[in-house]
């Protein structure tokens, strides 16, 4: 029986009496939005949970990391016109998240992680981290899965530069994890179709602000027709082995005490 890690599924004087002095308390995000004609709506946030929750079996008891329930819509504008995507607008996120990280240090928790499947949101999430920390104290962490794990896997020179959504990689992992979600004769290839005139644009440097639906009709970025249940088990296997490992590192850290003293005569 290990510890329960669940906020969730804790009482109020039981989250009160967490030893929260080396703990970190993860908020997972996901997103529901469109995945391509092959992939369900919430892969993202399928993701987010999961991973998380695998990962969490992985820690040894003395380590206290705790989870929120996941926040399954995020910052997913960028597939705005296809149908089954949801989103909420970077100032409603903005709002959400920071009223969140209000309520963890009311909780008494002072690192909040957050633990993000959705690439969109990451620009995003980065400043309102800093803003949180800088308003309230609290430590707080960004983890992405791509960011943290490299794919040990192969892939070609296209899905390298643009397999970023519902490609050979998400579709191997949902292939490993809940293939019920994947709609395989469905799968496809699909690439930008950059011009010349483009190709120096938002993969080499200078970006674009682009839409889903500016580039790719179905929604695909990436090769899905090479995905498989193994290439996707190794690839947890990548994800999750380091997640073990970062989100003790998490739990204990501190910033050195180097606070300037705020005026003259302390
Ligand atoms: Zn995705």
């Amino acid at each position: 029986m290990t510890i329960e890690r669940n906020i969730a599924r804790m009482t109020w004087p039981e989250v009160r009496d967490l030893d929260k002095t080396e703990a970190a308390l993860v908020l997972p995000l996901g997103s529901l939005e469109q995945h391509g004609p092959h992939l369900t709506v919430d892969t993202d946030l399928y993701f987010s949970d999961r991973f998380l929750d695998l990962a969490l079996e992985r820690l040894p008891d003395a380590v206290k990391v705790y989870r929120l329930p996941i926040l399954p819509i995020s910052k997913s504008n960028e597939h705005a016109g296809f149908p089954g995507s949801f989103w909420l607008s970077a100032a409603t996120l903005t709002a959400v998240v920071q009223d969140i990280a209000a309520s963890a240090l009311a909780s008494g928790f002072r690192r909040l992680v957050l633990w993000n499947c959705h690439g969109g949101n990451r620009a995003l999430l980065e400043v309102l981290a800093r803003d949180v920390r800088a308003k309230t104290g609290l430590m707080v962490f960004q983890l992405f899965p791509s960011a943290i794990a490299r794919d040990p896997l192969e892939v070609t020179e296209a899905e390298a530069a643009f397999g970023i959504h519902a490609g050979d990689w998400e579709t191997s992992v949902m292939l490993a994890l809940s293939p019920d979600r994947v709609r395989q004769d469905r799968v496809e290839a699909a690439f930008p179709d950059f011009t010349a005139r483009h190709l120096s644009l938002e993969f080499k440097g200078a970006t674009v602000a682009w839409l889903t639906r500016d580039f790719q009709p179905t929604g695909t970025w990436g090769d899905a027709t090479v995905a498989t249940a193994e290439r996707g088990r190794v690839r947890v296997e990548a994800v999750l082995q380091r997640l073990a490992d970062v989100l003790p590192e998490v739990a204990a850290f501190e910033f050195p005490d180097l606070r300037p003293s705020p005026g003259a005569g302390s």
